[in-house]
């Protein structure tokens, strides 16, 4: 459904609250998508490891005709899901580890996570929290952020804080607005920064309400969640439009996944079109985490680096996102891309430049 917004509060909740209920809400909903029998049986089957939910407007993306189709894959569960790799982990980048309060984690001086909630509007098979969603499963309350709350008032060192889940967006206004105000209460913060897939697979909850709901003290940089080019619609570019015109920065990271956007020609599109239709900044690629059942997605590293190459060679610094790994016992996010110094001697860096010949750069300084 395309936003319109200038329709009143009510109808435009309606609007995306009508779009989930249209969707894919449960396991038994599964029966309804054009599946075969097989496909069907391994698909509830996948679903008992990692919940399924599809709203509408994304459902409605997918080409049933083409059983490799790129936003199947991110949604529909996979009887591949139910191999588990030698290596896989529950906890793939150590967010429990570094955890000193529930539904908080600190690994950065100067910055935190959030999980206001464990619940997501779309629920992705290649989630790597997946594992939290499925065990926790709880939804908001104030009183379950109380000791995070706490915790970030204490750390004067902390400077912004990471909404992320669970799905940020997922919430309603009263709670996004409640916690806004919060953070806004406690003085060293500086910047409130929402990581979502709301904008991608739920368009139509980025509603006047929500974005008014965000909109305080603290600068808000929006982080959306676009993998392949076909997420991008008219309706996530009124979202994404309605977003930057209320003051929010927005960047988007991709996680790169063999079948769906593991070629360069589908990368360089989806970062084109991020960047010239949605005004959104392609930040991060991320190398696919090791979470459970996530073999068949994953690439290799060296097959990550020649994409990253080519796209470098192929786009704009502007249009380019840095291939990271976040790597597993809190390690944090890393770049990955192949490096272009080949050597030094003394101040003279031997340097390959993007026509691939190597160059000295000697180094002037007074
Ligand atoms: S929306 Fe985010 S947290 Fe939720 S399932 Fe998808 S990737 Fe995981």
């Amino acid at each position: 459904m395309t936003i319109d917004f200038k329709q009143p509060a009510a109808a435009a909740d309606a609007a995306w609250q009508g779009d989930i209920r249209a969707g894919v809400r449960h396991v038994r909903d599964l029966a309804a998508l054009p599946l075969s029998p097989a496909e069907r049986a391994a698909a509830q089957e996948a679903a008992a490891g990692h919940k399924v939910r599809v709203p509408k407007p994304y459902l409605e993306l997918i080409d049933w005709n083409d059983p490799d189709d790129p936003i199947r894959a991110q949604v529909v569960p996979s009887p591949a899901e139910l191999v588990a790799a030698d290596g896989e982990l529950d906890d793939p980048i150590g967010d429990h580890e570094f955890s000193p309060a529930p539904r908080l984690t600190h690994r950065h001086a100067d910055r935190v996570l959030l999980f206001p909630t464990y619940q997501c509007a779309v629920y992705c098979r290649f989630c790597f929290r997946k594992e939290s969603l499925t065990s926790i499963g709880r939804g908001y309350t104030r009183e379950a952020l109380e000791p995070a709350l706490a915790y970030i008032a204490g750390h004067p060192e902390i400077r912004e804080v990471i909404l992320t889940g669970g799905d940020p967006l997922s919430l309603p206004d009263k709670a996004l607005a409640e916690i806004r105000a919060r953070l806004e209460a406690i003085p060293h913060l500086r910047l409130l920064r929402i990581h979502t897939r709301v904008p991608v697979a739920l368009p139509s909850r980025v509603t006047p309400g929500l974005v008014e709901a965000l909109q305080g003290r603290l600068m808000v940089t929006v982080v959306t969640h676009f993998n392949h080019a076909r997420e991008i619609t008219q309706a996530t570019e009124a979202a994404c439009r309605a977003m930057r015109q209320a003051g929010f920065v927005l960047l988007n990271q991709s996680v790169l996944l063999k079948g769906v956007n593991d070629r360069v020609d589908v990368l360089e599109e989806l970062c084109r079109e991020l960047m010239y239709r949605l005004g959104v900044k392609p930040y991060y690629l991320h190398h696919g985490d090791l979470a459970r059942g996530m073999a068949h997605r994953r690439t290799t590293i060296a097959e990550g680096q020649a994409l990253v190459a080519e796209l470098r060679r192929r786009l704009s610094g502007i249009c380019n996102p840095t291939y990271v790994i976040d790597l597993p016992d809190g390690g944090g996010k890393v770049p990955l891309a192949a490096s272009h110094i080949e050597g030094r001697n003394g101040d003279a860096w031997l340097i390959r430049g993007q026509d691939g010949k190597a160059r000295v750069y000697r180094e002037v300084v007074s």
